[in-house]
């Protein structure tokens, strides 16, 4: 007795802790877009407690006396954006050899830099698309306990490859890549639902695999599929069954149909994709996301000496075809999710994305409904985050201008709260 009523006393004693510092924030806005698929409202009163939104009510209203007060003028107040593709552990036009060169905990401390720049930039949500190790595992659990400035984070960790394939090593003497090995490349289905379950263990949110060849990497065996579709089933399935989606860089379309056919749930880049793998997508209920910015930074860094020709040869294959893809997946009806492939280019400059989407054919409404609605869909986090509403996490930003009418105004973020902490 004595036990449980000395518990309830610790249990009455924080709960009056949590009540007597519960932090209630409002802010005042000129506009406010609730929802990428309804119309703007006027001027509102948004609510926060703690880490929530407690309600958005139209007009100007009365803050209680201990509230902290953000007044926004007439700026516009949006769901915070979401970047399904991001690099934050790396910097882009890297010599490839830095591989053995530079120690993983260096990854972490360049991802608290970007961690900030991306979350300055309105991004209050990342899906990091593959790293070293624990590098992206320690920078999401720095932002979530709020020691980094830095968005939410949905983390994979390194990515499962083919030996060889453009997430393994490649580029270096054997015995070198033997002692670069990150531990995730696979080989027939067995290895490679083993791989998923051991990247499960070490943290993952997400599996991430390279379906395709790649780009930036030294593989020089092209831009079509990579893994079998055995070794593919097997992972889909393998994640699938542990709760975990999965995550594919793919280029070539056979290789995207290939990963669609299997139950891979977001094809990244996607670039060459016809309408007959497409199609494959749109029967699976398969996201794209497109990664434009990538090939911008690519496109600047061209022939300047900072590729290897392997990479170069690569990307004057790809050039020609970038947002090509877009078009023919809104005309098929495949949703379009939003990312960039930061890293590749400087973080920061993700929101360039909405203005290269518009360019291929997606409505302003359209671009800004794929970094929230369709993005928090596409991670099965549609009641958490995407939009601004009551009991939703409160992560929200304000830019000057209407973004439904120019996504420029997306590239130049004012303000910005994420899990109800304003960014510094
Ligand atoms: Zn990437």
């Amino acid at each position: 007795m004595r036990k449980i009523g000395l518990v309830a006393a610790v249990t009455l004693a924080l709960l009056g802790t949590a009540a007597a510092n519960a932090k209630t924030t409002v802010v005042y806005a000129g506009r406010v877009i609730t929802d990428a698929d309804k119309p703007a409202q006027g001027p509102s009163t948004i609510v926060i407690t703690d880490d929530r939104i407690t309600s958005i009510t139209a007009g100007r209203s009365a803050a209680p006396a201990d509230a902290e007060i953000v007044d926004l003028g007439d700026k516009t107040l949006l769901p915070g954006l979401i970047d399904l593709h991001v690099h934050l552990t790396g910097d882009p036009g890297g010599d490839f050899r830095s591989a053995a060169v530079e120690p993983d905990e260096w990854g972490v401390v360049v991802g608290v830099k970007n961690a900030g720049i991306t979350l300055r930039a309105g991004f209050t949500t990342v899906r990091e698309a593959g790293s070293a190790q624990y590098t992206a595992y320690s920078l999401r659990r720095g932002t979530a306990a709020g020691f980094v400035t830095g968005p939410r984070i949905i983390a994979a960790g390194p990515a499962l490859s083919i030996i060889g394939g453009h997430g393994d090593v490649t580029g270096f003497r054997e015995d070198v890549h033997d002692v670069l090995d990150q531990g995730y490349t696979c080989t027939g289905a067995l290895e490679c639902a083993e791989k998923v379950r051991k990247a499960s263990r070490a943290g993952a949110d997400i599996i991430k695999i390279t379906a395709t060849g790649g780009v930036l990497s030294q593989q020089g065996r092209g831009l079509e599929g990579h893994f079998t579709s055995p070794e593919l089933q097997s992972i889909a399935d393998t994640a699938h069954s542990l709760g975990l989606k999965v995550m594919a860089h793919a280029h070539g379309a056979r290789g995207i149909e290939a990963a669609a056919a299997a139950g891979i749930d977001t094809i990244d880049h996607g670039t060459f994709a016809d309408d007959a793998a497409l199609k494959v997508m749109k029967a699976k209920g398969t996201y794209l996301v497109p990664t434009l910015m990538a090939f911008e930074g690519i496109r600047e860094r061209l022939g300047k000496g900072i590729y290897t020709p392997t990479v170069e040869e690569k990307v004057r294959m790809t050039l020609g075809s970038v947002g090509k893809a877009v078009t023919r997946a809104k005309a098929l009806g495949v949703p379009v999710a939003f990312g960039t492939d930061a890293g590749v280019f400087e973080h920061g400059r993700n929101g360039g994305e909405f203005a290269l989407l518009v360019k291929a054919g997606l409505t302003p409404r359209e671009a800004l409904a794929s970094a929230t609605t369709v993005a928090a869909k596409a991670l099965s986090m549609d009641g958490e985050i995407g939009r601004l509403a009551p009991g939703m996490s409160a992560d929200m930003i304000a830019v000057s201008g209407d973004p439904l009418a120019d996504v420029a105004a997306l590239e130049k973020v004012d303000w910005v709260m994420v899990r109800g902490r304003i960014a510094d």
